[in-house]
């Protein structure tokens, strides 16, 4: 349902010429270097590598021909195993990378020497407010300074040479739940940062400010506040007039989810149409009828906007998922290209969001061009093109049937922000896909929780089934895999499955080559042409963060940051342990390979972690069920599913604390973890409801092979 601002609407009347065309520099300063990424492909100097975001790199010297040949050059060991998603940037060979609670670190690029690291002290109390682990996607480069998104909402400004502060400002409420993960963008001479927490209760919006000052330039909320109300911001208006009438009931009360429409990831400048891309998250609370009075499209969520990155202003939006309940967000990468659409060459925007179809819009209006599902999908058969809008099967609407339904993909989606890149020598899309469901029902008697999230479904309908041998068939049904997707022609070209959820991020070569991580610990190239594995490397820790390539002196080196990261291994526990059952080992490092590299690795050591002595059951068949129930609804999110966790955040069942009721209370109720981010949920929970908790963990950890 693409919508056109007026403005444009009457840019489009004017001769074709008359607007912005290629060959006019809409970019300045640092940004033209950005513009012209292909002049110096020793460097990475975005997010995306270019505007376009293709994560595409010309670089061949590592090809097809002799990447056997490739090895470790170094490695650098990272102080957390918690989450890592970043994608580094690379400047004459210095490396600029982040790790979990937003810690900046650069490094010598040919020798892995850490020049300086940037730690913000983010509180642990922030880790309470994030979906899916204290992770961060990495900095923004512009002209000698660093920019920084933290955990805690704070966007900072840092010398690069010396890793010294240069301002900093608070870019969230901190009373709200909004917390950043994603890269900040730069383009012009500014900063674009937005947030997530959709499952916390937070309201989504876009910040732009000065790259020099930290000054605040504008705001765009993605979803409307209380009606008669206004932020005095410039989406005021678009809100007023398009939005508004799109929401029912009480959304934007705290216990009714405040609409959600986070911009947790992609934020894409486009140098050619001076439009700014902002990909907006899922609905909050998830179920429609507590959110929206079951009605209406809640305009942004699960949209693309098109903004004027100078003011903010809109210009269009394309929704993918109207009145979505699925967390179906579309903050997924959004990549620039122009194809040949219908024989004519278009400029396009491309994007893979979580809701399984691959869409292609027209940048300069938001037009649908095509959509065509890229997984196995079943919420919706298809996109009408008339009209823009999915055919939502009936039955997918769970809040409104009151009925359970398994979507196909599930709330993690088809694809999430594990970039996916476009090779400009094959044409083709690869996109790491994961192929799976999950299940939704309404929460019957659902009550807002002060701590932790709120989404208004049954926490027993999305829970994982039980019994030995049961999960290890669960985890043969989900497919992950390399797609590579001819974008024009909207099909498959070849798959090549690489195992485990999620699937790694991906880069491309003009050395014909793919490169992709897995949760096995594999980082694997792959021919660009079909698929064909040409080298591989087991690195012993799981690699979910993309790979980025760069040179200096003549050398080609490909560096990525291992480590395991993101909502998967925290929420999905049983489904991230290997084939055994058993927790995959984790050391979370930055790698950096090159031809003849002969660097080696130590040892990883498998976790044992069942030799424990079990805690001693207590409590009845009631006490225990209650318990269970409480835990999906809040514990679930970090120590994960059925009280199986397979990362770094400690598997309860095995925790001494569990079997002492003193500590356990100290924990939950006083807080005494709070730094680690384990922080009191005396909020929620009384003292018998918390003992609850303890009797259903208990109960699992005795519970013989249930993690199998
Ligand atoms: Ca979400």
């Amino acid at each position: 349902m693409p919508w056109i601002g007026k403005g444009l609407v009457f840019a489009l009347l004017l001769p074709l010429g008359a607007c912005n065309s290629a060959s006019e520099d809409l970019t300045d300063g640092f940004g033209q270097r950005i513009a012209n990424a292909d002049a110096e492909p020793e460097n990475w100097l975005s997010y995306g590598r270019d505007y376009q975001e293709t994560r595409d790199s010309p670089l061949s010297q590592i090809n097809d021909s002799n990447v056997a040949e490739m090895g470790l050059a170094w490695y650098y060991e990272l102080d957390t195993n918690r989450g890592q998603e970043a994608t580094p940037i690379v400047v004459d060979g210095v490396i600029y990378s982040t790790s979990a609670w937003s810690k900046v670190q650069a490094f010598d690029g040919e020798t892995g020497k850490l020049l300086w690291q940037f730690d913000p002290e983010v509180p642990g109390e922030a880790a309470a407010k994030s979906c899916c682990d204290v992770v961060n996607r990495g900095v923004a480069y512009w002209d000698g300074r660093l920019l920084l998104g933290t955990l805690d909402g704070r966007l900072i400004a840092i010398d690069a040479k010396t890793g010294k502060e240069i301002w900093s400002v608070m870019t969230v409420d901190p009373d709200s739940r909004n917390t950043i993960t994603g890269a900040p963008r730069v383009a012009k001479g500014k900063v674009f940062i937005g947030n997530g927490g959709a499952e916390q209760g937070a309201r989504g919006f876009i910040s732009a400010y000065d790259v020099e000052t930290g000054d605040r330039l504008w705001r765009f909320y993605t979803v409307p506040r209380k009606p008669g109300t206004s932020d005095g911001e410039i989406s005021d208006v678009p809100l007023r007039d398009m939005a508004l009438k799109t929401w029912a009931g009480q959304w934007w009360k705290r216990e009714n989810g405040q609409g959600g429409g986070t911009v947790w990831d992609s934020i894409v400048y486009d140098p050619e149409t001076d439009l700014l891309f902002v990909g907006v998250g899922n609905a909050s609370l998830w179920n429609r009828k507590l959110r929206s009075a079951g009605k209406g499209d809640n305009l942004f969520v699960s949209s693309i906007l098109a903004l004027n990155p100078d003011t903010g202003k809109y210009v269009w939006h394309y929704q993918q998922v109207p009145g979505d309940e699925w967390d179906y967000t579309a903050t997924q990468q959004i990549t620039l290209v122009t194809i040949p659409i219908d024989g004519k060459a278009r400029k396009v925007l491309m994007q893979a969001p979580k809701n399984g179809f691959f869409y292609v819009l027209d940048r300069d209006t938001g037009k649908l061009l095509s959509a065509k599902p890229f997984a196995t999908v079943n919420w919706a058969s298809h996109i009408d093109m008339k009209t823009g809008r999915p055919a939502i099967v009936p039955e997918a609407r769970w809040s409104e049937t009151g009925k359970p339904f398994f979507s196909l993909p599930s709330g993690s989606g088809a694809h999430s922000w594990h970039p996916m890149a476009y090779s400009r020598k094959t044409k083709l899309v690869y996109i790491p896909v994961q192929d799976m469901g999950s299940g939704w029902a309404p929460d019957p008697d659902f009550k807002y929780m002060p701590v932790g999230a709120n989404v208004g479904i049954d926490p027993m309908a999305a829970k994982l089934p039980e019994g030995p041998g049961v999960l290890k068939e669960i985890r043969k049904t989900i497919k992950a895999y390399l797609l590579a997707w001819d974008p024009v022609a909207q099909r498959e070209v070849w798959r090549a499955p690489n195992p485990g959820t999620p699937p790694g991020g991906v880069l491309s070569t003009a050395g014909n080559l793919v490169f992709q991580g897995n949760i096995a610990g594999d980082l694997t190239a792959y021919d660009a042409r079909d698929g064909k594995r040409l080298w591989r490397i087991t690195t012993g820790t799981p690699i979910v963060a993309p790979p980025v390539t760069w040179s200096k002196g003549g050398v080609q080196y490909v560096t990525v940051v291992a480590g395991w990261g993101g909502s998967t291994p925290l929420i999905l526990g049983p489904l991230a342990l290997d084939d055994k059952g058993d927790v995959r080992p984790t050391r979370s490092r930055v790698l950096t390979f090159k031809l003849g590299g002969k660097a080696s690795l130590p040892e990883s050591q498998r976790q044992e972690r069942d030799k424990a002595p079990l805690p001693k059951p207590f409590g009845d068949e009631r006490m225990v069920k209650r318990g269970e129930w409480i835990y999906h609804r809040t514990c679930l999110v970090c120590h994960g599913m059925n009280a199986i966790s397979a990362s770094a955040v400690p598997d309860l069942r095995h925790s001494p604390v569990a079997d002492n009721p003193d500590a356990w209370k100290a924990v939950v109720i006083d807080g005494i973890l709070t730094d680690n981010g384990m922080v009191s949920f005396a909020e929620n929970y009384s003292l018998e409801d918390v003992e609850a908790i303890r009797a259903y963990v208990v109960a699992q950890a005795n519970r013989a092979g249930s993690s199998r």
